[in-house]
């Protein structure tokens, strides 16, 4: 006699939702859902767009499974996330350090993970929020290759201060 299947073929295999639906998946399903799945919803986040998407969301098939305690499972994907990011970070920040170095283009600024609202900057890894980001993005831009690409520049700069220092300062005798 075959019995019906669950919807958890494994037992032993914990579930976690997602921040962002609040659907759930294993964890290594949720490690690649839970980007896409904020990318999608940063997309979608627009003032007119939420009721529809709610109602849309009903039909959203999920995965049948007993109520969980909240708190536990939640903390635990949020340490997911949490280092997810940070690996996300210093990944980027050594291609940005390696780009800056051999002047090829800088690579895109890592998917948000913790904040969806808010961006990195790939020049110096902090976050902003949208507004702020671009402006700030921009200007750090600016700085950034103002610094790293003209070292003749700097060095230029430095030489004529300290003439100008040595200049200025008449020789007592
Ligand atoms: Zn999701
Ligand atoms: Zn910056």
């Amino acid at each position: 006699m075959a019995e019906a299947r669950p919807a958890v073929a494994d037992g032993n295999q914990k579930l976690f939702p997602c921040e962002v639906c609040g659907r759930c998946f294993a964890a290594d399903v949720l490690e690649r859902h839970g980007p896409i799945c904020k990318k999608l919803f940063n997309k979608k986040r627009k003032p007119f767009d939420s009721l529809k998407q709610r109602l849309q969301g009903t039909d959203i098939p999920t995965v049948s499974q007993p109520p969980q305690p909240k708190g536990q499972p939640m903390r635990k994907s949020n340490w997911r996330q949490q280092h997810e990011d940070f690996i996300n970070t210093i990944r980027s920040a050594k291609q940005c350090t390696l780009a800056i170095k051999e002047g090829r283009p800088l690579p895109p600024p890592p998917p948000p993970t913790i904040n969806p609202d808010y961006i990195q900057c790939p020049y110096c890894m902090r976050r902003f929020n949208e507004t702020a980001a671009q402006r700030h993005i921009n200007f750090c831009k600016t700085q950034s290759s103002r610094c790293v690409f003209d070292p003749a520049q700097t060095a230029a700069r430095l030489a004529s201060r300290a003439q100008g220092k040595a200049q200025a300062t008449p020789k007592k005798q």
